[in-house]
């Protein structure tokens, strides 16, 4: 008998955070999603970021109120949402000495505090750049600063935990899946995919949503008609040891009129980021310069009274923004090109394609319910918009309940220190006991990896999570990557291939 087909309402193509928020969305609302993403979860722009769920102060140079507003409004609905792998950080921002650009800084705080409501994070305030609570790392120069809220995020965790919670309510997600084609056939889009083992399979949708970050016109010079341009633009970040021992953020002006940001980094590092170069080859896979690490050492060596040289970089990562080419853009700088989004649906044959270009991890909630907005006419049955209210898997507790939960944790697990317990409810929240089960000891969690991994969590997120190697683990999941040995590497690569080759 032949096997009827599945035609889903939406397929996405790309499993960044904008593909897996959009899939979940979607998938909450009543309709038949199916994601595919041709390497891992995230495994593009989305974990190579800054790690920001941010308003965007330095865009308020640009007027780019709209995105500010919605940027600032997202930080606390995100927080509430996600209180394991977001939380609220402060940014120390070196006061210029000269009055005028002082006061307009001040006048840009004043507006980034109030521009779009805030009833958790702090406001601004005013501090001595000497202030006993900042230690001596800031160069004399400074007599002042001015300290700001932003909040932090785990940028490849949000990825996962959006698919994670897609599939829980009912959408298929697709790992290393690449998308090869996609066609329409009769009534719907046939979308043809290849496995990373070169399987080919095909799959019907009443509707496209190219999600597909810096590969987006990759699909879309092909069929549409219009042509939507992008900038793709190329940020690193380089990782060195802990610079400070205080919990706060710079947000430092360099004389070249960009900023970067240096920011402690899984307890024992310190992050520093971002540069932009244009990357017109996404075939190209992108990757930290000497220049650019010069560049970022320099920068903050002219801030602080550190030493920093090539030898202190322990790790680096680079990421491509696709970025929205507008009409009305400049021929500024990269700085200058707006972060904002683009939505384009185009009826190819009376079928709905929708384009995502540009965006921000911030606002990919948001861009998920304008993206349901777009598709609900052609959708009418669907339902309303419900992300705001409900938290990602594990992130159903208060955010001042975090050290309770941490303690909660140490005290039923009495074999987990403070570090451990810490690093687990960052990641699962309040799933923990899931992960841990009815273990008593550290023996019941099977194979010591190092660092805290053990085998059991290796199984959960295999399970749970969509991992399948080590890499997936070590820098996704997890950073631990950042404290492994090659030998504890080999280990777990052993691992895997033992127990999980095809
Ligand atoms: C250096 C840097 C710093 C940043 N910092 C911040 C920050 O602090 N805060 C913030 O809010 N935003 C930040 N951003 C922006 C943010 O990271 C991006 O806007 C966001 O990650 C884009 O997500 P995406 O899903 O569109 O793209 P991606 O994450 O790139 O996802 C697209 C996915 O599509 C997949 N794909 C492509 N082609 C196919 C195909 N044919 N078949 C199947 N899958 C396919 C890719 O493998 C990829 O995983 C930063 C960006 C950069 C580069």
């Amino acid at each position: 008998m032949k096997r009827k087909k599945t035609i889903y309402d939406v397929f996405v193509i790309g499993g960044g955070i904008n593909g897996c928020g959009i899939a979940r969305d979607a998938t909450g609302r009543g309709l038949k999603v199916c994601l595919a993403e041709m390497s891992d979860l995230g495994s593009g722009t989305s974990s190579a970021s800054t790690k920001l769920i941010h308003g965007g102060l330095r865009y308020l140079r640009y007027f780019d109120f709209r995105l500010v507003r919605e940027s600032l409004k997202e930080r606390e609905v995100l927080l509430k949402n996600m209180p394991h792998i977001c939380w609220p950080m402060r940014f120390v921002l070196p006061a210029p000495k000269a009055m005028l650009q002082k006061m307009v800084i001040r006048l840009g705080l004043f507006i980034y505090d109030n521009l779009g409501g805030r009833t958790i994070l702090p406001g601004t305030k005013t501090i001595r750049a000497r202030d006993p609570n900042l230690g001596t790392i800031l160069r004399n120069k400074f007599s002042s600063a001015f300290v700001f809220s932003d909040c932090w995020v785990e940028d490849a965790r949000l990825v996962i935990l959006n698919a994670v919670d897609a599939k829980k309510r009912g959408a298929q997600v697709l790992t290393h899946t690449k998308v090869k084609s996609i066609k329409r056939e009769e009534k719907y889009w046939k979308v043809t995919t290849e496995s990373k083992v070169g399987i080919t399979k095909e799959f019907f949708s009443y509707s496209i949503v190219n999600a597909a970050g810096p590969w987006v016109n990759a699909f879309n010079n092909n069929i549409s008609k219009e042509n939507t341009s992008i900038h793709l633009v190329k940020g690193s970040h380089i990782v060195v040891k802990k610079m400070f021992e205080h919990k706060n953020s710079y947000f430092l002006l360099g004389q070249d009129g960009r900023i970067i940001f240096v920011i402690p980094f899984q307890e024992d590092f310190t992050l520093i980021g971002t540069t932009e170069k244009p990357h017109d080859d996404i075939s190209r896979e992108p990757t930290c310069s000497k220049e650019e690490k010069k560049y970022l050492i320099e920068f903050a060596n002219s801030y602080f009274n550190s030493n920093l040289d090539l030898e202190s970089v322990v790790w680096s990562y680079s990421g491509v923004r696709s970025l929205y080419k507008n009409l009305t853009d400049n021929q500024g700088s990269m700085s200058s090109i707006t972060r904002d989004y683009m939505l384009h649906v185009e009826l190819i044959n009376e079928l709905p394609i929708l384009t995502v270009y540009g965006g921000k991890l911030t606002t990919y909630r948001k861009l998920a319910e304008n993206v349901l907005f777009k598709m609900k006419s052609y959708f009418p049955k669907m339902g309303e918009s419900w992300t705001s209210e409900e938290p990602l898997p594990g992130g159903n507790f208060k955010l001042n309940e975090k050290a309770r939960l941490v303690k909660e944790l140490r005290e039923k697990y009495s074999f987990l220190d403070e570090k451990w317990s810490t690093r687990l409810i960052n990641s699962y929240g309040t799933l923990c006991d899931g992960l841990l089960g009815d273990s008593k000891t550290k023996e019941d969690l099977g194979i010591d990896f190092g660092h805290s991994l053990t085998e059991k969590e290796v199984k959960w997120l295999i399970e749970k999570e969509f991992a399948s190697c080590e890499e997936d683990i070590l820098w996704r999941r997890t950073k631990l990557g950042l404290r492994f040995t090659k030998k504890q590497e080999k280990k777990l690569s052993e691992w895997f291939q033992n127990n999980l080759s095809m």
